[in-house]
This record gives C-alpha cells, sequence and structure tokens, in this order.
C-alpha cells in the first residue's frame, strides 16, 4: 500500500530529527522509501511561545496495517525522545503523522485517516505536493484544489534534500 507520513519537529535541531527520521522509517522491515519531500520551516499552531517547525512528507510502499505503521512511527516519535505531555500542539522532537493510507479511510480510536490536519495545513501540503503533486486524497478531493483553498501563512522552503 502506498502511504504518506507527515514529520514535524520543533525542539533541539529540528531538521536534524526530521532527517534521522526519514532515514529511521525508510529501514523499517517492510517499509520501502519512494520520495522526500523538501524541508519547510513554519510558525507553531497553538502555542506561540514555541520555536518554528521543520516539516517534511515522505511517501513510502508497505504491506504494513495503519495500526502496525502507527505502532512504529510512534516508536521511532519515542527513541527521539518526544514525551507526551498535557498540551496539545505543545513542542515537540519530533512528530510523525500517518497523512494518507492508499484510498483508505480510518475512524478509529488510534487512528484518523486521513490525517484530519491535512486540508488546513499548508506545512503538510506543500511537501506533500512534493512527493506526488497529483495525489487525490480519500474523502477530501485533490491536493492541487485543497492547496488552493488553503490560506496563506509563514511557510519556506528550507532545504532541498536530494535523492532518497
Ligand atoms: P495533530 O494530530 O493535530 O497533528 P499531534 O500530531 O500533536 O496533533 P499527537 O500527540 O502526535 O498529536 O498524537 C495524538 C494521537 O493521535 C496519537 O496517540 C494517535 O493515536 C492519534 N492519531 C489519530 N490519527 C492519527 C494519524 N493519522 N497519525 C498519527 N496519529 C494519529
Ligand atoms: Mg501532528
Ligand atoms: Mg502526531
Amino acid at each position: 500500500m502506498r502511504a504518506y507520513i507527515g514529520l514535524g519537529g520543533n525542539l533541539k535541531q529540528p531538521q536534524q530529527h526530521v532527517l534521522d527520521a526519514q532515514r529511521e522509517i525508510a529501514s523499517l522491515a517492510g517499509v520501502k522509501a519512494l520520495a522526500f519531500s523538501r524541508l519547510y520551516r513554519s510558525a507553531p499552531m497553538g502555542p506561540k511561545d514555541q520555536p518554528d517547525y521543520i516539516n517534511a512528507v515522505m511517501a513510502i510502499e508497505t504491506p504494513l496495517t495503519p495500526l502496525e505503521l502507527l505502532d512504529r512511527l510512534q516508536a521511532i516519535e519515542t527513541a527521539h525522545g518526544r514525551v507526551r505531555q498535557g498540551e496539545r500542539w505543545g513542542p515537540r522532537t519530533l512528530d510523525l503523522d500517518l497523512l494518507v493510507y492508499g484510498d483508505k479511510e480510518i475512524q478509529s480510536e488510534r487512528l484518523t485517516v486521513p490525517h484530519p490536519g491535512i486540508a488546513l495545513r499548508r506545512f503538510v501540503l506543500m511537501p506533500l505536493h512534493d512527493v506526488e503533486p497529483h495525489l487525490k486524497i480519500p474523502g477530501l478531493g485533490s491536493l492541487e484544489s485543497l492547496l488552493a483553498a488553503c490560506p496563506l501563512d509563514g511557510l519556506a522552503v528550507i532545504l532541498d534534500v536530494e535523492g532518497g
């Protein structure tokens, strides 16, 4: 199954955490990395008294189920020292979100796919566009139409990552 993962972080060298996480996801058993987006810098959502975020997206091919994938992504978050605290959208070393999983729409206790934030987050739509400009997002329509409707906000390309 083709899946898209959003990577983000804003503490302790977030760029390094995001790049390391890309490699760690790519080397998971049963995961084949297909494409990496550029890296972006974005202003924080929610609490403003925290550093800017680094954001990226990767496309993978995997036979893992969505929950198996979520387990592995959360294990990587934990290995990067992510501490889950009370505050929603608070600062974190690494956030790995399952954005899209094939054409599946999932609503369970642990997983909502496509990720519910996609349509309103330019910092997700832009890197998604890097890896698959013609992506159709189940239940939401084309990536192009979502980008056209998404408010412009402070988002900058900071790095072109070469190859895979
Ligand atoms: P947001 O989901 O709005 O980006 P967040 O990434 O900061 O916020 P987390 O603290 O990383 O939220 O995750 C909270 C819970 O969200 C996780 O424990 C996970 O079970 C659940 N979750 C639901 N859908 C998804 C998804 N598509 N990808 C990752 N986690 C998800
Ligand atoms: Mg998130
Ligand atoms: Mg998350």
